[in-house]
């Protein structure tokens, strides 16, 4: 059997220092907002490389504050319109719309999976605020055209984070430090995954910063005292503090996860199978590891005849979704088809090389 992520073991690779640091929590006697909270936002702002980092209690709430803190700072305004990859997990687009912003969707490349730039200009209008890009399977998603097109427009960039902690964009730097504003989220099956919910808001803003730190804590800076309508959505110091541990360790675990990736590239050989454009290995840490095939269905239930576990990312596109349907109307061609083709195949910083050979020769015995 070859699951297709084992948290379990996942958290016993660094599993006695793990216990050590929640233990002291416990026997501390302090939970939330304290040195634990205060230790990891120094030391991720630090990892990322921006001059701020505020803990909150989920991927979805980062995205949501920054959204709002705009909001809250002026920048942005109910009504206005947020250009967002169409293919990206939901969260992306609740950010938005849990703001009363509205989303424009745009086509991924079939060839990188993320938000093609050639097409986010006609997506501009005179009420465009931001763009939303999503460093989606871990690749990563900024060009220079897109930070181009926001400096020429005058839009916040705001990256979602959430499946590529430890990427760089082309430059150099970190995805998550590109943008004004980014969404990061440690549910535990991500690169840096907590034992619980969790997430941050990396920016070199303080103001954002700031405003995002106060919606976060009830709206409010100095106890009792409360100066937004915010809600209760932190960081509670035992998942800071095991983050805090796992954070040492994520790029050794992301450099596992690229000589996994490694193996399937060099190996994987089948006509009914293909794999997206493979980026230079700085610029993927390859949170999951999508194939494509028009017989996904059969493939992924033949890999689980043979004890091999996969998953869909994702099954159905945000604009066909119930919620979703004022985004009905939208004719999205490449987003559909990655929605009916994808499969993502065994990755994570504890599956062997073995595991991994395995994967690939039952992938390159599949037929029809
Ligand atoms: C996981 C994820 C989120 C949401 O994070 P949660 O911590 O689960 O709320 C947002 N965007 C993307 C692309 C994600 O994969």
């Amino acid at each position: 059997m070859i699951p297709f992520l084992s948290l379990k073991d996942v958290t016993a690779l660094h599993g006695e220092e793990i216990q050590e640091a929640v233990a002291k929590v416990v026997a501390g006697g302090w939970y939330l907002q304290g040195e634990q909270n205060a230790l990891f936002e120094r030391h991720y702002a630090q990892y990322i490389g921006t001059s701020h980092c505020v803990g909150c209690a989920n991927g979805l709430d980062a995205l949501i504050w920054i959204f709002r803190a705009y909001i809250e700072l002026g920048a942005m305004k109910p009504g206005d319109e947020v250009i967002v990859p169409a293919n990206t997990y939901i969260a992306t687009l609740l950010a938005i719309t849990e703001n009363g912003l509205r989303p424009v969707l745009v086509e991924p490349r079939p060839d990188t999976l993320e938000i093609d730039d050639a097409r986010i200009e006609e997506a501009i209008t005179d009420r465009t605020r931001a763009i939303a890009i999503v460093h989606l399977y871990g690749r990563n998603a900024y060009t220079e055209k897109i930070g181009a097109l926001c400096r020429k427009y005058g839009l916040k960039l705001v990256e979602d984070n959430a499946q590529a902690h430890g990427c760089h964009v082309p430059d150099g730097r970190r995805t998550g430090s590109v943008g004004d504003a980014a969404g990061h989220s440690f549910y535990p099956g991500k690169n840096l995954g907590a034992l619980g919910d969790g997430g941050a808001v990396t920016t070199d803003d303080p103001a954002l910063a700031d405003a995002v730190r106060t919606l976060a804590n009830y709206g409010s800076q100095k106890k009792y005292i409360f100066k937004y309508t915010g809600r209760n959505s932190r960081l509670d110091e035992i998942q800071a503090a095991v983050l805090d541990v796992k954070l040492k360790y994520l790029e050794a675990d992301n450099a596992h996860r690229k000589a996994i990736a490694a193996c399937y590239y060099g190996n994987i050989q089948n006509p009914l199978v293909s794999m997206p454009e493979r980026l230079p290995d700085a610029q993927n840490v390859y949170h999951l590891f999508p194939v494509f095939s028009s017989r996904r269905d059969e493939l992924q239930a033949y890999l689980k005849e043979n004890g091999v576990g996969t998953l869909i990312h994702y099954p159905i596109p945000p604009h066909k979704q119930e919620c979703y349907r004022e985004l009905a109307h939208y004719s999205l061609p490449i987003t559909e088809k990655i929605a009916t083709q994808e499969l993502s195949i065994p990755i994570g910083p504890c599956i062997s090389q073995a595991d991994a050979a395995a994967v690939v020769s039952l992938i390159n015995s599949f037929s029809l």
